[in-house]
């Protein structure tokens, strides 16, 4: 207090270095490959700002979260630009081309962090926890950051941080107007920890997720919206040869073996197979085309007689081939020796299937007609269910499906929503509620339970999704 470092009026003649800032103001551009967790700047702006590489900065966009600094590549100094590791990016809220604050963060060592998957799946085991852990080590993280993490021989899956120890402010969304910075009200004053970082000894927990504990969920008819009549093709079609195989065996007819479902990505041609398979109590057997191809290569065709014969095995059995043009491309077209060789032994395969309609093929493409005609033969994929883009009807049915579990406040109109999203496809559908939930979520997390890492019931119970949250779910 005695002492006068600060400089007033311009004229510090002792100051021998450039001030710190306590904040700087930077443009958000595009950057490749910036790392995890990390942001790329200005070594002259990391200086302004006291840090060094390595160290740990807040990012102030619509969302407060943090990063590790790193200097960026010469090309791109002296820009007053900021480039991040996109889910870095995603966790500030910020868009390409906005401005957004930086400052030095407080940080201190994480002794423990509680997340809360998001997505559904199989229930969070320790290892995964203990390896999430592991992905962690070193990174930052604040309340509120949503994770992106795939678990070893898993889908990348969704978590939200609901509380770290010690607790960092819980960072919410802010709503920004054009051209404006937001005014974040709770970046972390006085002593407050604004991030904790990762470290080895790190315990990390997830907060089971209802009553089921995050277990999956058992998919039924009921979870496929928009197809009205179609579903009933597709039940009579393929679920009457898995369950009453008699009835056939006495009317003399055949079965059918193969059914093709075509239509744009999302539209549910996945689901739909999972349901006949659950639905009838089959095993449910999934092959993907192109992964077949490419990652079995040179043994295509063993991996595809294996799976036949499991499937037989354990009939009743769906055999899902998802994508199944890269598989059975015109033959004519393509002319490769190694396509004409796993197309044959599809066929084959097919042709040679025995199973009285215990075994049911589902072939899924978005191109029908990049499709080989032979497997489109009497006996093969001989039946066909086009699968459209869902009109206003469909796509409210699909939002009720999806948002069926959450609690919705009572200004929620799916009808307009319905209205509002022309062109979405079940998937698009899904994903708007999903981000919908994560926007409320973030909504409640000033009254979370920090110390704890845990939502208390009462925060629970009033959490709702609101028409706001849809909406603006629907600009991101
Ligand atoms: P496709 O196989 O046609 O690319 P998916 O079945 O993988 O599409 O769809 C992805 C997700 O989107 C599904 O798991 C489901 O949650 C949602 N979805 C897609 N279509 C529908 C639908 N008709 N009804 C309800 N949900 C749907």
């Amino acid at each position: 207090s005695g002492e006068t470092t600060t400089q007033t009026n311009g004229s510090a003649p002792e100051a021998s270095k450039e001030p710190v800032e306590e904040r700087l103001q930077l443009v958000v551009v595009e950057g490749f490959q910036v790392g995890r967790g990390a942001a790329r700047i200005d070594p002259s702006d990391m200086a302004r700002l006291g840090c060094q590489s390595g160290d740990i900065i807040m990012i102030e966009g619509a969302r407060t979260t943090a990063a590790k600094v790193v200097p960026s590549a010469m090309v791109d100094r002296g820009q007053q630009a900021i480039q991040m590791d996109s889910q870095v990016r995603q966790n500030s809220a910020s868009g390409l081309g906005e401005h957004i604050r930086v400052h030095k963060a407080k940080v201190s060592t994480a002794e423990k962090i509680t997340l809360l998957p998001l997505s559904g799946g199989a229930p969070i085991q320790e290892s995964d926890l203990q390896y999430i852990a592991r992905y962690l080590v070193g990174l930052p993280v604040t309340v509120g950051d949503l994770l992106r993490v795939g678990t070893p021989g898993t889908a990348p899956r969704e978590f939200l941080i609901i509380g770290t120890n010690p607790a960092t402010p819980a960072y919410t969304l802010q709503s920004r107007k054009t051209g404006e910075l937001p005014i974040v009200e709770n970046h972390g004053q006085g002593s407050e920890v604004e991030a904790v970082l990762v470290q080895p000894g790190t315990v990390v927990r997830a907060q089971a997720r209802g009553a089921n504990n995050g277990a999956p969920k058992r998919v039924g008819y009921e979870d496929i919206g928009g197809l009205g009549k179609e579903l009933q093709r597709i039940r009579e079609m393929l679920e009457l040869p898995l369950k009453y195989p008699a009835v056939f065996d006495r009317l003399g007819v055949e079965p059918p073996k193969g059914v093709l479902l075509y239509g744009p990505p999302g539209t549910g041609k996945t689901l739909i197979a999972r349901v006949v398979a659950a639905e009838t109590k089959a095993t449910f057997f999934i092959i993907n085309g192109p992964e077949i191809i490419n990652k079995f290569y040179g043994e295509s065709e063993s991996r595809l007689r294996s799976v036949f014969q499991e499937a037989q095995r354990k009939a009743p059995s769906v055999i899902f081939i998802d994508e199944i043009d890269a598989l059975a491309p015109k033959r004519a077209e393509t002319g490769g020796e190694v396509e004409r060789r796993i197309v044959g032994q599809l066929l084959a395969l097919m042709d040679g299937l025995e199973s009285r309609g215990q075994v049911v093929i589902i072939g899924a493409t978005n191109q029908p007609n990049a499709l080989d005609p032979a497997i489109r033969r009497p006996g093969r994929f001989d039946r066909e269910i086009a699968l459209r883009v869902p009109d206003m009807h469909g796509r409210m049915e699909i939002l009720q499906i999806h948002s069926h579990d959450a609690a919705l406040a009572n200004d929620v109109d799916i009808q307009r929503l319905a209205h509002l999203t022309p062109g979405f496809v079940g998937a698009d559908l899904e994903s708007l509620c999903r981000e919908a939930a994560m926007i409320a979520l973030r909504r409640v997390l000033p009254y979370i339970d920090y110390q704890r890492g845990y939502i208390p019931y009462e925060t629970l119970v009033n959490l709702n999704i609101t028409m706001a949250d849809f909406q603006a779910a629907l600009r991101e």
